[in-house]
């Protein structure tokens, strides 16, 4: 039986990456100290092939399991939220945390996974955004300690790869969403969907015209197990390429929740991408991946898995 390191597993991604590979026969170590995650995301989890340890990744850290075959690395702030409450913490994951995982991975000569971000694009000047576009960040802007963090971890990884030999693989990951994302995390489909739910005004940035691609989650989640199973090095873009504005966000979730919201404009964040977009030939070529879940479908089905009492975040703050 493989098994596999998750770090980061007891966040929105991870939790569903455990589930997803037990699923698939796979032993699963959960390493996760719930800075941003929860107990509550892995607590459906009743199977003798899943441990969690509550680790910190910043410090170094060992497993004694003998074997391990995958490490997929998601531990990391996420959300414009925790990250920017957690500027030093952020980057000290994706520096030190990185190392000490990488680290890790080559001990156990397991094939290795970072969940990287399309936010290393910054506010691109390339649309579509392919995997050879070097990104448009601004390194001291209040969000560059996420996009610089998960910078300096991609290149981090090819030094492992390329000086250690260390099997490495790169995911950029394109906002994705599903159930377990949290009601309060700041990003538009949980605070829409929040906002719907309780016929509340919802709150849209800017003009709303600003682009977003979402993904649902086990459509991501079947990219990212594809990706580790590959023998690719260089990094790939998983996201779905179908682009919404934020005001058709809001209006699609208006209409999944038969809402009475009413929609207000707010300030834009600094630094906040006009467009984002992947282009996934490289994922398709390779791994034959595209994503299958539309967004009214995706949006129907978070609400289903959560309910209605998460979502509007009961508890949770
Ligand atoms: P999340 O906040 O729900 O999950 C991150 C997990 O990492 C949490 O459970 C947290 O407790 C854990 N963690 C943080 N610091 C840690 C530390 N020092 N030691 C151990 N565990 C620690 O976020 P998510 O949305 O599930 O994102 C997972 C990964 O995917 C992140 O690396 C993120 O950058 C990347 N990503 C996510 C999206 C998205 O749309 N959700 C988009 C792009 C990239």
């Amino acid at each position: 039986m493989a098994t596999a390191l998750v770090t980061g597993g007891a966040g929105f991604l991870g939790s569903h990456l455990c589930d997803e590979l037990l699923r698939r026969g796979l032993r699963v170590v959960c390493v996760d100290n719930l800075e941003t995650g929860s107990l509550r995301n892995i607590a459906h989890i009743r199977d003798a092939r899943f441990r969690h340890l509550n680790l910190d990744i910043i410090k170094p850290y060992f497993v004694d399991d003998e074997q391990v075959d995958f490490v997929y690395h998601l531990a990391s702030p996420a959300s414009p939220i925790d990250y920017l409450r957690l500027p030093l913490h952020t980057l000290k994951v994706g520096s030190h945390g990185t190392h000490h995982t990488l680290g890790l991975a080559k001990q156990h000569r397991a094939r290795f996974l970072i969940a990287s971000t399309s936010e290393v694009y910054g506010d691109p000047q390339e649309h579509p955004q392919k995997e050879t576009y070097w990104g448009h960040v601004n390194p001291i802007g209040p969000r560059g300690v996420y996009d610089e963090a998960k910078r300096y971890a991609e290149a981090l990884t090819m030094a492992y790869h390329r000086q250690q030999g260390v099997d490495t693989a790169i995911m950029r990951i394109f906002n994705t969403y599903g159930a377990r994302m949290r009601a309060h995390d700041g990003r538009a489909i949980p605070t829409f969907l929040r906002q719907a739910l309780q016929d509340r005004p919802i709150t849209v940035f800017g003009d709303g015209s600003q682009t977003r691609s979402f993904c649902y989650v086990d459509d991501l989640i079947r990219g990212m197990i594809a990706l580790a199973e590959s023998g690719h090095n260089l990094p790939v873009n998983i996201g779905n390429p179908r682009e919404h504005t934020l005001l058709e966000l809001a209006e699609t979730v208006i209409e999944v929740t038969a809402s009475k919201s009413e929609l207000i404009f707010e300030a834009l964040p600094t630094d906040d991408p006009q467009v984002r977009q992947p282009d996934i030939t490289l994922a398709r070529d390779l791994l034959g991946w595209e994503p299958e879940v539309e967004l009214h479908d995706g949006l129907r089905q978070t609400i289903e898995q959560a309910g209605v009492e998460a979502l509007v975040g009961a508890g949770q703050r």
